[in-house]
């Protein structure tokens, strides 16, 4: 019987911390090919522990071709120019890195529908952080006061977390559909030691409700990643969320 055809996976940010990580958890997985690496290091003679082509800038690997999948967790001001490089190719998509803006995401539904790629964005690949979410829509509908404390590390270039951002929108779209019309405030921590952490604090007379989520380590992201790649080719156009396709 002939072996099942394997998922050819690019990591756009490999040497990063979530770049390696996502590199580790593709190579274990029996089902995927990790088949490239991207990375700018890779321009200045760097190498990683896989013997995997590697390219300084996306273009160059997928000029070269042969890639299903290109998952990517580089940085904000790097993430849309990449997505709209992968759909020009015609090669599907899983955005991790975060601070993609809702004009952004305009964008890539056009472009994506427009070539009929699909691209797939999660602000958070946790699926504890996707349980707060759903669980704080629920608060919303009947506590009307509500504050995110969102905490990292202090490596994080954006501000608020696109976790922090996507919550609040949640939950203002919970109240307005009763006709309430408020933003939720968001405070950000970046400190050395924390990874990624978010509290959801809803207030009452006389009460407090907090919702709280940890990831302790990067590999908290890696099944909702793996989950991701292997739902792409069931997807079409822009989907924004690990909840869509738990
Ligand atoms: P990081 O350690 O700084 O890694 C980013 C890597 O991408 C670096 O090696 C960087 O190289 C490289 N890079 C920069 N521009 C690039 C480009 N145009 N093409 C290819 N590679 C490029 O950051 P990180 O902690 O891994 O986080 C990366 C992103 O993921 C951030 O946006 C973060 O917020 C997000 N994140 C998302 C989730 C989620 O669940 N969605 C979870 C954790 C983190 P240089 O250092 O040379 O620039």
């Amino acid at each position: 019987m002939s072996e099942p055809v394997r998922r050819r996976v690019a990591v756009s940010g490999a040497l990063g911390n979530m770049g390696r990580t996502v590199c580790a958890a593709v190579a274990a997985a029996g089902d995927l090919e990790l088949a490239a690496l991207v990375d700018p290091a890779f321009a200045g003679g760097v190498t990683s522990d896989f013997e995997l082509p590697a390219y300084p800038s996306l273009l160059d690997a997928l000029q070269v071709g042969g890639l299903d999948v290109v998952v990517d967790f580089t940085r904000p001001e790097a993430a849309l120019g990449n997505i709209l490089a992968c759909v020009t190719a015609g090669v599907a998509v899983v955005m991790g890195t975060t601070g993609l803006q809702p004009t952004d995401l305009d964008e890539v539904r056009r472009a994506a529908e427009e070539r009929g790629v699909a691209v797939f964005v999660a602000p958070n690949f946790a699926l504890g952080a996707v349980l707060m979410m759903l669980l704080a829509e629920q608060a919303a509908r009947h506590l009307d006061a509500c504050e995110i404390v969102e905490l990292h590390h202090d490596r994080k270039l954006d501000a608020p977390s696109g976790t922090a951002a996507r919550t609040g929108a949640i939950i203002e779209a919970a109240w307005e559909s009763k006709g309430l019309r408020r933003q939720v405030p968001i405070h950000s921590v970046r400190l050395p030691g924390l990874v990624a952490h978010q509290e959801v604090i809803f207030g009452a007379l006389g009460q407090a409700l907090t919702i709280r989520h940890d990831s302790m380590s990067r590999e908290s992201f890696m099944p909702g990643v793996l989950l991701a790649i292997r739902s792409i080719d069931r997807l079409q156009g822009l989907t924004v969320g690990l909840e869509n396709i738990l």
